[in-house]
């Protein structure tokens, strides 16, 4: 039985499910021997025994009434073997390698690929015994179905196989991830009513009762594995209805390459908390369904983190958060412009965050920033612009200058060429910043600043102002620090050269923000 269990993807009571090439197979309890046969022809019997069973429904006299098609030899008289798996014919042991010459043992129309008879006499009995347990405890060639309505095990008498053209019906009923997206892959899955998934550990059940979220959300989270078989799980998507599988409470949620498509499938309870979501879509065909639905109705409950990897920012308009949801973290990373091919073409503030405490956006995700529009009582612990290579600045750079508005900032931090966004950027009024912070240490991340009038960057209350890497000479640092000594500090770190990198006028733009304190 371990050796079942250790083959199988997936248990529901004494059920087994295997992965096999040729398709899912359904090995119910009831028809696995405990004990495994140890002569070929033991072997051979119960398969023997299988096939009838399959095939004929009265086995018993099938078999009673068997003779060798060759020399007619009567089933009491020597072991006789179907020559196919429809059983149209028998031969005994004598008589089989006379049959196997002529090429088809079976001379029935359908039968002539139809190698049964050669493949199991020709087997070695340690072949025999490594497919038996491949096959779950049973000398078994399932029967192939086309339709199975997926039910609770136990009312699941005969092994089946599900193959790519087997209809499987979901309704009133609960199953594992695992097990959903194998039928997703590898058969044509029809969602009716009450569906939904859950997660589970191997040797737990993998279907339960249709249940609603309370039951749901009793049953472990589920955690959606890779796609394998993208072909057949993406017609399998395209089919499905729009909010048609629930999932129970979810703490952490995440979606990689394919599976991102399953996204606007699923139903979240309305009150669900996820501390973290991620989507991760590194090709255009990982979130192309996602781009069907529309913006907003992608309920996603409360977020503490949103990760949005590559192409996934892409499905960020289409995203809903619950209204009084504060998100801890919002942070984005992009080198890629092609990432951005969708939400590039959306309005400026089209995009609802809600409230942020730490917005974080890198390289050429900063593209975005005009898009959002947060909480206008938001207010963030830190607000943080990193970007590395002028090219990235080359969508925010149109946008107009005070025309982002960030709310209230307690630590703000312009990184490398991330100080051109300064001039686009609008505080609360009554906003008391804790901590400026901008490390640009080469004039060239200064390409845009630069052009800025003194004064024309408004930026309230600072109490801490660091200017690190500046290489502004020390005597206007130390000056100016100490004019503005008794309301505030301002740091300036020394350059490793004593050579001013910035011209005097960009320090000026500076300096009129300290004088603001
Ligand atoms: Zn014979
Ligand atoms: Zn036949």
């Amino acid at each position: 039985m371990e050796n079942m269990q250790n083959n199988s993807f997936a248990t529901c009571g004494g059920t087994f499910f295997f992965d096999k090439p040729e398709g899912i197979k359904i090995i119910p309890g009831n028809v696995q021997s405990t004990r495994i046969p140890d002569t070929k022809r033991e072997f051979m019997e119960l398969k023997k025994q299988e096939l009838l069973r399959q095939r004929f429904t009265d086995p018993a006299e099938k078999e009673r009434d068997s003779t060798c098609v060759i020399c007619g030899d009567k089933n009491t008289e020597a072991f006789i073997f179907p020559t196919c798996r429809m059983v149209h014919c028998f031969a005994c042991e004598d008589c089989i390698p006379g049959i196997l010459k002529f090429g088809s043992a079976c001379r029935f129309p359908g039968c002539e690929s139809d190698n049964l008879l050669k493949e199991d006499s020709e087997k070695t009995v340690e072949q025999h015994k490594r497919n038996w347990v491949e096959n779950g405890g049973t000398t078994a060639y399932p029967l192939a179905i086309d339709l199975l309505t997926l039910a609770m095990p136990e009312f699941q008498a005969e092994s089946v196989l599900l193959k790519r053209e087997t209809t499987v019906t979901l309704k009133n009923i609960a199953l594992s991830e695992v097990l959903l997206f194998k039928l997703l892959e590898k058969t044509k899955v029809v969602v009716g009513e009450n569906v939904s998934v859950f997660g589970n550990f191997k040797g737990e059940d993998c279907i339960r009762a249709g249940t609603e979220f309370e039951g749901l959300c009793l049953l472990r989270p589920a955690s959606f594995p890779r796609v394998q078989n993208n072909v057949f799980f993406m017609e399998n998507i395209a089919r499905m209805p729009k909010d048609s599988i629930k999932l129970g409470s979810v703490r952490k949620l995440e979606l990689c390459g394919y599976a991102v498509n399953i996204l606007p499938k699923l139903v979240l309870h309305e009150e669900n908390e996820m501390e973290e979501f991620c989507l991760d879509a590194w090709n255009a065909d990982h979130f192309s369904e996602t781009m069907h639905v529309e913006d907003n109705s992608i309920r996603l409950g409360r977020v503490k983190k949103l990760e949005l990897k590559s192409h996934a920012i892409n499905i960020l308009p289409k995203l809903a958060l619950h209204e009084e949801n504060v998100m801890e973290e919002f942070h984005q990373n992009a080198d890629n412009a092609e990432h951005f091919s969708e939400i590039i073409c959306r309005k400026n503030n089209s995009i609802k965050l809600g409230k942020v405490k730490s917005l974080e956006l890198n390289n050429y995700s900063v593209s975005i920033l005009p898009m959002l529009m947060l909480h206008e009582e938001n207010e963030m612990k830190m607000f943080r612009l990193r970007i590395d290579k002028t090219k990235y600045v080359s969508e925010i750079i149109h946008a107009q200058d005070s025309s982002i508005l960030l709310g209230k900032v307690k630590r703000l931090e312009l990184k490398l060429f991330g100080i051109n966004i300064l001039p686009k950027l609008v505080l609360h009024e009554e906003n008391v910043m804790e901590e400026f912070y901008l490390d640009p240490d080469k004039k060239e991340y200064v390409s845009e600043i630069i052009h800025a009038k003194n004064n024309s960057i408004w930026f309230g209350k600072v109490r801490r102002l660091e200017l690190k890497l500046f290489g502004i000479n020390c005597e206007v640092g130390a000056r100016e620090s100490y004019d503005i000594a008794d309301r505030g500090r301002v740091y300036f770190s020394k350059a490793s050269s004593h050579t001013p990198l910035l011209r005097p006028d960009v320090v000026c733009v500076f300096i009129t923000l300290c004088n603001l304190l």
